[in-house]
């Protein structure tokens, strides 16, 4: 597959507003810096799709794009930051949970994490989400420009292990090691999409 066209469609905050309009959807969520905006960007072959601001202590929304007119791309709000209280944590918390239960057309989820660092307690709290509400996840495994060539299956493997272990699921998923800066995993995730998406 490839992305012919890209646009962002809609923000939003509550559950209320989603498109729920029969077109199958994607959602992307991870850390944030973990390269989520760079990587929707390369996906699209478009350098300002995902330019969402980041800074923390702005609100956070939830962006969707239309995709090839075909699906949506939702691209979750950042999480991560050190320095948000608790409050703002359990205010994204909230908002996740609304989402999963809201999104009747969501087909999968991609997490993205680090391919150099463990995944978080948020990221394994995303992967929860996604199995208590039986989506398929992908985890996409960024920056691997970062590490050798040859050490890449192994990091991906130490990262299966480490969800695997801290995680009780019984769901399949893959890990995909990808970079925008090294033009790396496009064509497999971009599979991945339309497989997901399709009939
Ligand atoms: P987001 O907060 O998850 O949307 O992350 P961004 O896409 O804004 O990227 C965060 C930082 O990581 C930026 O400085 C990017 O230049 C850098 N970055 C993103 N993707 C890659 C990648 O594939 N390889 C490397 N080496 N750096 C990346």
């Amino acid at each position: 597959m490839e992305i012919k066209k890209a646009s962002f469609y809609t923000s939003m905050k509550h559950a209320d507003g989603y498109p729920n309009d029969g077109k199958p959807e994607i959602a992307f969520a991870g850390k944030s810096n973990v390269g989520k905006s760079s990587l929707i960007n390369f996906l699209a072959n478009n350098g300002k799709l995902a330019y969402v601001s980041k800074q923390p202590g702005k609100t956070r929304l939830i962006n969707y794009f239309l995709v090839n007119e075909a699906f949506y791309l939702v691209d979750l709000p950042g999480y991560g930051f050190a320095r948000v209280s608790k409050a703002e944590k359990e205010s994204w918390a909230d908002m996740m949970e609304h989402y999963f239960a809201a999104a009747k057309f969501l087909r999968a989820l991609v997490i993205l994490a680090d391919i150099r660092h463990e995944p978080t307690e948020d990221d394994l709290q995303m992967i929860k989400w996604a199995a208590h509400f039986k989506i398929p996840f992908l985890v996409a495994a960024t920056k691997a420009d970062k590490v050798a060539k040859s050490k890449r299956y192994h990091y991906a493997m130490k990262m299966a292990k480490y969800i695997a272990e801290n995680l009780d699921i019984d769901t399949d998923f893959e890990i995909l090691p990808v970079s925008s800066a090294g033009k790396m995993g496009k064509e497999k995730l971009l599979g991945y999409l339309e497989k997901m998406t399709g009939p």
